[in-house]
């Protein structure tokens, strides 16, 4: 058989069919689908910025001076005042030499990871490392070294026996399903003791953590020449695009070589216009860092769950561990039932066994919103435990 029907049939039969729902209103806490009104903990707007009014005017004011497209590449005609300007603020305020802009992440992190490690090279790689690092690896042909999650013993051992001529190691600053912090001193110290490069995905910290909002590296006091940062712009920045920053010499050399940056059209110069505006909103952000903060600190004081288990994490990422992907996946819907939207994690997004919830908390939340979300997940949790008590059964 040539066609997908069967192929498909089995991922259903495995519970992993995925589906879209179509959104009709602006990303926000409060969203609207098929008419009905619900209240949203899945998106990675963390700061409330990809509707902010500043930034849809900012948008609309780069539309008027720069019109929608780019045209080609930023290697040909698609580099922009504003890109150009926008690169500087990156740099300026993540505090690296250069940042070079990228039209998304995932496109940032297939361009940068093949451009610095290639055939001969080793690239050491967090096993819950997201997707765009582990294609990049798998790009780059590189030798891949895959180290427990965040295991600085194990990777310290990969790294002393690897004799591979550029190493690079490449770790989520905060892991995308499971929101806990990857040891970013200790990752730095082994690259520097094993003359390695150190890539950090800082796509969930980049606007939440650190002075200002200035990211994980920042949070933790880091710089090194040995250091690489890669952020993205469509989550607590509210718009579209990442950037890669780092010394002078590595920017440049990215910039020259990694194919997702020479051969994908510039990013819309509007976008680029309404992200300096987004800079300076996540700058005086010490407010809304500061309510996220207490919703989670609400939540994790409200839910303690018993048949559940709420993961370890101290980010706006909060991951309600059910296991399996058939009860993960009731939830989710007995909560869209109630009109909260919680988004059900399957593999292969994250391990067999390990389904869960993946709530995601932000500044717009409000504490009355985060207590309906522990109620409706309480009393789902009791009808899991005794299912002759749910209403209608
Ligand atoms: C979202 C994400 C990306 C990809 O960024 P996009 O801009 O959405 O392409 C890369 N790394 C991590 C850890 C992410 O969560």
């Amino acid at each position: 058989m040539s066609g997908f029907g069967e192929a498909l049939e089995a991922l259903g039969a495995r519970g992993l069919l995925r589906r879209r729902r179509v959104v009709d209103s602006p990303c926000a806490t409060r969203l609207v689908v098929d008419g009905r009104a619900l209240l949203a903990f899945c998106s990675n707007d963390y700061l409330g910025l990809a509707s902010h009014p500043a930034l849809a005017a900012a948008a609309a004011e780069g539309a008027r001076r720069w019109g929608l497209g780019a045209g080609a590449s930023p290697l040909i005609s698609g580099h922009q005042s504003p890109h150009a300007a926008l690169e500087r603020r990156l740099a300026e305020f993540t505090g690296f030499e250069r940042a070079l802009l990228f039209s998304a992440g995932y496109l940032a992190n297939i361009g940068a990871i093949p451009a610095l490690a290639g055939r001969g090279d080793a690239v050491f790689s967090d096993r819950l490392n997201h997707a765009s690092l582990i294609d990049a690896a798998r790009l780059s042909r590189a030798e891949t070294v895959v180290y427990p999650h965040g295991d600085l013993d194990a990777l310290a051992a990969a790294l002393a026996a690897s004799p591979a001529r550029r190493k690079l190691i490449v770790s989520d600053a905060v892991f995308s399903m499971d929101g806990d912090l990857a040891p970013l001193p200790g990752l730095l110290e082994l690259a520097e003791r094993h003359d390695a490069w150190l890539l950090v995905d800082d796509a969930h910290g980049f606007g939440l953590l650190g002075p200002q909002g200035r990211g994980s590296l920042a949070h933790f006091g880091l710089a090194s020449p040995r250091l690489l940062m890669m952020g993205t712009l469509g989550k607590a920045a509210g718009g579209a695009g990442a950037f890669v920053a780092g010394p002078d010499e590595a920017i440049e050399w990215i910039l020259q070589r990694a194919r997702s940056y020479v051969f994908n059209t510039a990013e819309p110069a509007l976008v680029a216009h309404a992200l300096l505006t987004a800079i300076d909103l996540i700058e005086r952000a010490d407010e809304a860092r500061a309510s996220l903060a207490a919703r989670i600190a609400q939540l994790q004081a409200g839910l303690r769950p018993r048949r559940w288990r709420l993961l370890p994490s101290a980010t706006a990422i909060q991951p309600l561990l059910i296991g399996g992907n058939e009860e993960t996946m009731t939830v989710a819907a007995r909560l869209f039932e109630r009109g909260l939207w919680v988004p059900g994690i399957r593999p292969p997004t994250v391990p067999e066994g390990t389904a869960r919830l993946r709530i995601t908390l932000c500044a717009a939340h409000g504490a009355d919103e985060v207590a309906r979300l522990i109620a409706a997940l309480k009393d789902l949790e009791a009808e899991r435990d005794n299912p002759s008590a749910r209403p209608g059964s």
